[in-house]
């Protein structure tokens, strides 16, 4: 809940807090922040007003402008207005250019099929590396001279002029295992592991400077921070992640950061057994999916992994009620600690009340007055 002291004199606040807490006065906690400087401020360290708020809204944030998502995916003036709003209406501290996997694999020729009022999506049936041979004539093209890549760049360019300072930047590529999926077919890749180690390597090198590339010409256009879609490392299992995945993550991660951009993974789904491998890739924030237990995910990547998630997305966000998006907000802090960004687990799914959005935004604001300290089990 957004609390009248930050109305008054941050002096009053003080004195207000530190009647609440025996713990030594912060005033770097009392200053409002706004999105930028409290994402940047928890990536390098330093004392944050409260906890950064950090959703995915995609569906939702065209549904919010009135939109249908096969325009939000293909316009970006319309992707950045969703984003604006939906951030200045919820208070998120981000805006991103997330919106489907298909905008790579879709420019170097991939059959993509293209929906009034959903996520764009393959034929997996016509995967583009359907033959094997092919990929040794594929080019990674400049984004810049794509449809839909450039669109994206085009929406980080947008962000930047409207509101570069205010909230976090987000640009997006997807990880090594999901491009190489997205090109050849996920079934088929999956045989691949076993059957030909030596053109899995060879399109996770090509897909790796694909992905470089795409973030480079954001960076460009002014993100700041980059995030890494891999789902379908969630489904290849803990060996082939940590043995064929993980080095390609760390190529992407190296050259991320010498680029001067803050990285986040997002792998939805069942990554249990793979939070160590991912805890150790360099990633600046790691998002984990509801399936995964925030006690097992914190305790296997240790105290200062900056952990991001994980509200359930429909059990909670979609049909919870308000009391339950702040308990599980609460839950969710508990276990993670400081380290931690308010978010469900994944996409905010579009039928999410506005009701549990502004439930998120309460939880919150709500940090600002206790010092971001999680609530005692039961109480939030
Ligand atoms: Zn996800």
């Amino acid at each position: 809940m957004q609390t009248s002291w930050f109305a008054g004199p941050p002096a009053v606040g003080a004195a207000r807090l530190a009647q609440k807490s025996q713990k030594a006065f912060q005033p770097e906690r009392l200053r409002r922040m706004n999105g930028r400087e409290r994402v940047l401020a928890l990536l390098e360290g330093r004392p944050v007003d409260r906890l950064p708020l950090m959703p995915i809204t995609m569906m939702f944030a065209a549904d919010l402008i009135g939109v249908k998502y096969g325009q939000y995916v293909t316009d970006y003036r319309l992707l950045v207005e969703g984003q604006m709003r939906t951030a200045e209406r919820f208070d998120a501290d981000l805006v991103s250019a997330i919106s489907d996997p298909a905008r790579e694999a879709a420019d170097l020729g991939a059959k993509v099929r293209f929906f009034e009022d959903q996520p764009p999506a393959f034929v997996e049936s016509e995967a583009l590396l359907a033959d094997k041979s092919k990929l040794s004539r594929l080019k990674v093209p400049d984004p810049a001279s794509t449809p839909r890549m450039l669109d994206r760049i085009r929406a980080v360019a947008l962000f930047k002029e409207k509101m570069a300072g205010q909230r976090i930047i987000e640009g997006w590529i997807e990880g090594p295992c999901a491009y190489a999926a997205n090109l050849r077919g996920i079934n088929t890749l999956m045989l691949d592991f076993y059957d030909d180690p030596a053109f899995v390597n060879e399109l996770l090198t090509f897909v790796t400077e694909l992905g470089i590339a795409f973030a480079r010409a954001q960076r460009d256009a002014g993100a700041e921070l980059m995030g890494v879609g891999d789902a379908v490392s969630s489904l290849v299992g803990r060996a082939i992640f940590e043995e064929i995945i993980a080095p390609y993550h760390l190529k992407f991660v190296e050259a991320l950061r010498s680029m001067g951009l803050k990285t986040r993974s997002h792998i939805c789904g069942n990554t249990t057994k793979i939070c160590k491998a991912r805890a150790s890739l360099g990633y600046d924030i790691i998002d984990i999916d509801s399936p995964v237990s925030l006690e097992h995910a914190r305790a296997e990547m240790g105290p200062e992994t900056i952990i991001l998630g994980n509200i359930p997305t429909v059990k909670v966000m979609e049909q919870g009620t308000p009391e339950e998006v702040r308990a599980a907000a609460a839950a969710c802090h508990r276990a993670c600690g400081a380290k931690h960004m308010i978010s469900a687990g994944c996409e905010v799914p579009r039928k999410t009340p506005h009701a549990n959005m502004d439930a998120l935004r309460e939880y919150a604001y709500s940090l600002a007055v206790t010092g971001n300290e999680a609530p005692a089990s039961g109480a939030h």
